[in-house]
């Protein structure tokens, strides 16, 4: 491979399975001057696993505004790597900053694709994937997860979030009260040797690890907002009749299908039976 142009490359790596690692993730750690990391010793292992060699510099978020302004200008004339611990980084973790200061910069921003919990997680989970919202990590204190929880409540869309094992009850309890009985998966472990992906309704979920918290890395989806059923024709009869006590049928029935959502013409031709007792 010819020597790597300068530039910051965002380099996604294995969440689990060390056979995800894609051939340009190699080649462009291998080739990279300096490689910025969340913890050395995670990266060094998975360096020395490959054979590379590249030199390591932490960046996290307890360093990463001293180390931005060098990693910056090290990217405007040499080829600079960013990895996090597993999966892509800047999704749930660091170098958001550091990717729109260096763009600010000028500086050559090439992203290396690769595995992502969060896309792993919805590839088999068999929810709808034309629409999705990455919701990350949801607060751990319960006032603030409820208030999180019920900003998504009306999203039409497959929600995606990160956990940890010991929450994941409260987790998904809590998302039981907040979006409904919506159906949901849990996928546990992807890409490791117990992988899992547990589907059912939240509610079912939410019972199953009430008692023993799983262990391991854990993605939570949850489908979107469940369609409410069309009302009863008996709830339809009684509004109509009580909207009938005061109002013409036109307008009794234009009230009523404004009310539950329902088509004018169908609603007015039922006014008009009950009106004539029928
Ligand atoms: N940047 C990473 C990515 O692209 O997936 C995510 C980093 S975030 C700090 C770590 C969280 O991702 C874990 O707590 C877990 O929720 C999820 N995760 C990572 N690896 C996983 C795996 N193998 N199986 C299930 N979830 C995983």
């Amino acid at each position: 491979m010819p020597p790597l142009a300068a530039g910051l490359y965002i380099v996604a790596t294995p969440i689990g399975n060390l056979g995800d690692i894609s051939a340009r993730a190699l080649a462009v750690l291998a080739g990279a001057s300096l490689i910025a990391c969340e913890d050395t010793r995670v990266t060094g292992k998975l360096l020395h696993h490959f054979g590379i060699a590249t030199r390591m510099t932490p960046y996290h978020d307890h360093n990463a505004d001293r180390m931005r302004p060098g990693i910056i200008a090290r990217a405007l004339v040499d080829p600079v790597a960013l990895v996090s611990d597993a999966g892509t980084p800047l999704i749930s973790d660091p170098g958001c900053k550091l990717v729109a200061e260096a763009r600010a910069a000028g500086v050559n921003v090439v992203a290396v694709p690769g595995p992502s919990a969060a896309i792993a997680a919805l590839s088999i989970a068999g929810l709808p994937t034309d629409r999705f919202l990455f919701a990350g990590f949801l607060p751990a204190k319960a006032g603030a997860r409820a208030a999180a929880i019920a900003e998504l409540a009306a999203v039409p869309a497959t929600l995606v979030f990160y956990e940890a094992g010991p929450r994941l009850a409260a987790t998904l309890a809590a998302l039981h009260d907040g979006l409904g009985d919506r159906p949901a998966a849990v996928g546990r472990e992807l890409t490791k040797r117990h992988e899992e992906l547990v589907d059912g309704p939240l509610s079912a979920l939410a019972a199953r690890w009430a008692d023993s918290p799983p262990k391991g890395e854990l993605v939570i989806i949850v489908g979107p907002p469940l369609a409410a059923p069309p009302p009863a024709a008996t709830d339809i009869d009684s509004a109509l009749a009580t909207a009938l006590e005061t109002m013409r049928v036109k307008d009794a029935a234009r009230h009523v299908a404004d009310a539950m959502g329902l088509h004018k013409s169908s609603v007015y031709a039922r006014a008009l039976a009950l009106k004539n007792g029928q």
